[in-house]
């Protein structure tokens, strides 16, 4: 069975997180003993990376409705290789990652740039990225310690992937 937990749902537990990491800690205890109990799976929506962090195992970046990044909880966290994940790190100041120049505002769903749909924000965009053709995969990387719960392993929608 699958468990959705939007944003307003996250509300109770962000304020837990801001009062209390003991408290969270227990939450989150018992939130992997209700799932193991009841074969459940969770899936969060969040904004805020540092809020997934330790209730996942599987963490999914989306773009402009596009995947971005999808890694393993403790691969994302140790080395994210998106430049639009090491933003969202970036962005969470107790992980203390130096944040990467990212410039503007994001661009409006009814108008999705050309080629990779960050390319305006990134600030390691080169002349391809913007190309109109340019359909970038999610491509699987040999990067990092966990594989994916089923096996899988990360993926990676940026063509500069393998520089990173
Ligand atoms: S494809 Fe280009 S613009 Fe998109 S994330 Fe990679 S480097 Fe940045």
């Amino acid at each position: 069975m699958l468990l959705v937990w939007d944003e307003n749902a996250w509300q109770d537990y962000l304020w837990w997180q801001a009062q209390d990491r003991r408290v969270l800690k227990r939450i989150n205890l018992l939130l992997a003993d209700i799932q193991r109990q009841y074969r459940l799976t969770y899936l969060f929506i969040a904004h805020d990376l540092s809020v997934v962090e330790y209730l996942s195992d599987r963490v999914g970046v989306m773009y402009l409705g596009k995947m971005a990044e999808l890694a393993s909880s403790e691969d994302l966290y140790a080395e994210p290789l998106h430049p639009y994940t090491k933003a969202l790190l970036a962005a969470v100041p107790e992980l203390g990652v130096a944040p990467p120049p990212l410039q503007g505002e994001p661009a409006s769903p009814l108008s999705v740039p050309s080629g990779c749909a960050f390319h305006p924000r990134c600030p390691l965009a080169i002349p391809t990225c913007s190309e109109v053709e340019l359909d970038v995969p999610l491509e699987r990387l040999h990067v990092g310690a966990g594989a994916l719960p089923d096996g899988d392993i990360r993926r990676v929608a940026c063509i500069r992937a393998r520089e990173l």
